[in-house]
């Protein structure tokens, strides 16, 4: 990049060789929005000051930072991991590789649980406690924590590495939560008592093999394959475990919420009422696909 006369080094030109020097995208409104974000997180430098200021100099070591990610963006590596840092829901959440990086999707499912519980009539199960299977970076948790502050938020994941950053990322965000290790393809060993749950939400692996295809880059080369991915052949192996382990945590009346591969809502659906579980629902996400679905145990 720039480096000889401070001239060049004018936010205004570095910003614009900048966005006109990434090829990992071909979108002119995606390469500004990563350019802004880079930007922002690197230098703190937000947009409108960078368009009010246009001949702020920029320090032989934010060049090399700013090189240093242009190379990585070119790469397909995803913005996110080359920040640390995403927002979920409206929070700050800390990410790195080996941490999936919360979706859009997964903010319509947070709202989904919310307003179901808001409108709970069963005072037990409104202010239950809410498990997060699979937690990842944590962002669900942390969702329904700041906004159902009277409830006990409890988030388990497989992996150590995305614990401590979900740690890390309640910490940040001022909320409760009770993190433990869960790998849910054990069938003994529980951190949970029987029915002492209102409700469990996830969004576990559903990717299959044949979706990868649709697939893009900066996903399948850098994001967790263990978060994203499950067998050709036995799809809702995950659904399944949670469907079995639900039916003995939740409460009678308990909720559980879920994230689903689009393609296998009859299948997951039918999953869960062959489980016991009744009053079962599907709900679409923003691009129009089956994406969620909601079940309850029996009260009796
Ligand atoms: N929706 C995510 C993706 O397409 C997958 C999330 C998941 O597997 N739970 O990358």
């Amino acid at each position: 990049m720039y480096n000889t006369h401070s001239e060049g080094n004018k936010i205004r030109k570095v910003y614009l060789y900048f966005k006109s020097s990434l090829t990992c995208t071909e979108h002119p409104g995606e390469r500004s929005a990563i350019t802004n974000e880079i930007f922002f997180r690197l230098l703190g430098i937000a947009a409108d000051r960078r368009v009010t200021e246009p001949d702020i100099i920029l320090s032989a070591n934010d060049i090399d930072r700013l090189t240093k990610a242009l190379e990585r963006l070119n790469q397909y590596e995803p913005v996110q991991y080359i920040t640390g840092i995403t927002e979920f829901d409206g929070l700050p959440i800390h990410v790195r590789p080996g941490v999936l990086i919360p979706r859009q999707e997964t903010e319509e499912l947070v709202q989904w649980v919310s307003g179901h519980l808001k409108d709970q009539v069963n005072e037990r199960i409104r202010h239950g406690t809410i498990l997060d299977v699979g937690t990842g970076s944590g962002c669900i948790a942390i969702a329904l924590a700041s906004k159902f502050r009277g409830n006990r938020i409890k988030a388990c994941d497989i992996s150590e590495v995305s614990l401590e950053v979900a740690k890390h990322n309640a910490l940040l965000n001022k909320v409760d939560i009770n993190f433990f290790v869960c790998d849910l393809m054990e069938d003994n060993a529980s951190e949970l008592l029987p029915s002492s749950l209102g409700c469990i939400v996830s969004n576990p692996p559903y990717v299959t093999e044949s979706d990868k295809s649709e697939m893009a880059r900066n996903v399948l080369d850098y994001e967790p394959g263990g978060a994203l991915f499950v067998p050709e052949n036995d799809p809702l192996i995950f659904y399944r475990q949670i469907a079995k382990k639900a039916f003995d945590w939740l409460l009678p009346g308990g909720f559980v919420f879920l994230e689903i591969n689009e393609k296998l809502s009859g299948e997951t659906m039918g999953l869960f009422k062959s489980h016991g579980f009744t009053d079962i629902a599907c709900r679409r996400d923003i691009n129009n696909k089956d994406r969620f679905i909601r079940a309850r145990k029996p009260e009796k």
